[in-house]
């Protein structure tokens, strides 16, 4: 499916911290020498506010301000103009109420974790989830919080795992690795019937691909170091919800973690969302071809692409679109098999994450963690592609090239 049109405007639109929010009379005198209101030219981007604390006129003012911080710009572990312009844009590519920006994906999925849940409560991980939310999930044991993981993504699996204290439901599809799909509506209205909150990691599909909170998902999570900014220069994470869980989140974990998202790097990711549509459109593209290709070959035992997923469909799960990562499992699966593709590629770059300007190529594969990867559902051999923007052609070359090599 194309890209929705109004998301396409939201990512273009000029940032709202970009218009003053009262005219000076300067600016209305120059209005109206301009032939009438709203003739004042305004910056297309939103001025970086770099500030840690913002001054108020009277005592009273600042009392009222810090009543509620979570409206009123007191300090910048707070609220900031440049990071507030970035949650209005990201809420409402997610149609959700509010939106909070964080310093990375992994301070995101702490506040979600630390704002919502109490000691005595589980988490049920639905999914093949991203190794650091899991490894996060076990240290939250000793404060009380234990989980559970369900590999079978059928509803009724699912629901099977809830228990009476489960109390959030974490879920990614598609799922990290092997990209599994899952009906996720029809998991959260299951989820909802047992009063469990749900959450998505929703940063492989970006908004432009998958609206969670329209499914039934209760709060949405992002890597915003992947696509959102889109050019392996920055690290954010971001929550979008409704006002009643931001409100938990905001007051129990955004302000006291402390892991708030700096104002250049919000203005940063502002500049990342602007051609978002436009890159996501070719890493669906060439990634799709890409996998075409890797799908003939006889070298490749498996392609692990959501565009395959049967039961669900992609659109059955929830997807639009799909995006530029997935992975595949080689016919020659040990480690130097794995090895000597990895370090045969020339137009990939060895390394972690994804979602950037730049092709990547990564396994999971240490040579000694076999029995991590089973207990994982993880097949042996499996490299993982993030699909830059270099041009299919480019990218189908050099993997044929590497793969005669290494076979
Ligand atoms: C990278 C990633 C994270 C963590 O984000 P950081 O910005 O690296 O902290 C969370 N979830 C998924 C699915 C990721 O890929």
């Amino acid at each position: 499916m194309p890209i929705d049109p109004a998301d396409v405007e939201i990512c273009l639109a000029p940032d709202e911290a970009a218009e003053p929010a009262e005219p000076t009379d300067a600016d209305q005198a120059a209005a109206e020498a301009a032939g009438g209101a709203g003739a004042t030219p305004l910056p297309m981007s939103a001025p970086i506010v770099q500030t840690s604390l913002f001054s108020f006129p009277t005592f009273r003012s600042l009392v009222k301000g810090l009543a509620d911080e979570r409206h009123h710009t007191v300090y910048t572990r707070g609220r900031n103009p440049t990071v507030q312009a970035l949650d209005r844009k990201l809420a409402a590519l997610e149609r959700g109420d509010a939106a909070a920006t964080f310093a990375s994906g992994m301070a995101a999925v702490s506040a979600v974790l630390l704002g919502l849940l109490e000691a005595g409560d589980r988490i049920l991980f639905v999914n093949q989830v991203y190794g650091p939310t899991l490894e996060l999930a076990r240290h939250l044991r000793r404060f009380g919080i234990s989980h559970d993981i369900v590999l079978d993504l059928g509803p009724d699996a699912v629901e099977a795992a809830i228990r009476r204290e489960t109390r959030l439901l974490w879920i990614e599809s598609p799922g990290t690795m092997l990209f599994r799909l899952a009906d996720v509506a029809a998991i959260a209205q299951r989820a909802a019937s047992h009063g469990v909150i749900t959450v998505l990691d929703n940063s492989w599909a970006t908004p432009l691909f998958q609206k969670p909170l329209e499914a039934g998902i209760d709060v949405v999570v992002h890597s915003a170091s992947k696509y959102l900014g889109g050019h392996s220069d920055l690290l954010a994470g971001a929550v979008v919800t409704s006002e009643e869980c931001m409100e938990r989140i905001f007051d129990r974990a955004y302000m006291l973690n402390g892991g708030i998202l700096s104002p250049f790097d919000a203005w940063l990711l502002l500049r990342g969302l602007r051609t978002l549509p436009a890159r996501m459109r070719q890493h669906e593209a060439d990634a799709l071809a890409v996998a075409d290709f890797l799908r003939g070959h006889s070298a490749i035992r498996r392609v692990h692409h959501p565009i395959r997923s049967e039961s669900p469909s992609p659109a059955e799960a929830g997807l639009t679109g799909t995006s530029g990562l997935f992975s595949v499992e080689l016919v020659r699966g040990d480690f130097a098999g794995v090895e000597a593709l990895i370090d045969g590629l020339r137009r990939f770059r060895i390394g972690v994450s994804w979602g950037g300007v730049e092709s990547l190529v990564i396994s999971p594969e240490r040579g000694d963690n076999g029995a991590a990867l089973e207990a994982a559902q993880i097949p042996r051999g499996l490299v993982r592609l993030s699909i830059g923007l270099e041009g299919a052609d480019a990218l189908i070359r050099d993997l044929d090239a590497a793969l005669a090599a290494s076979a």
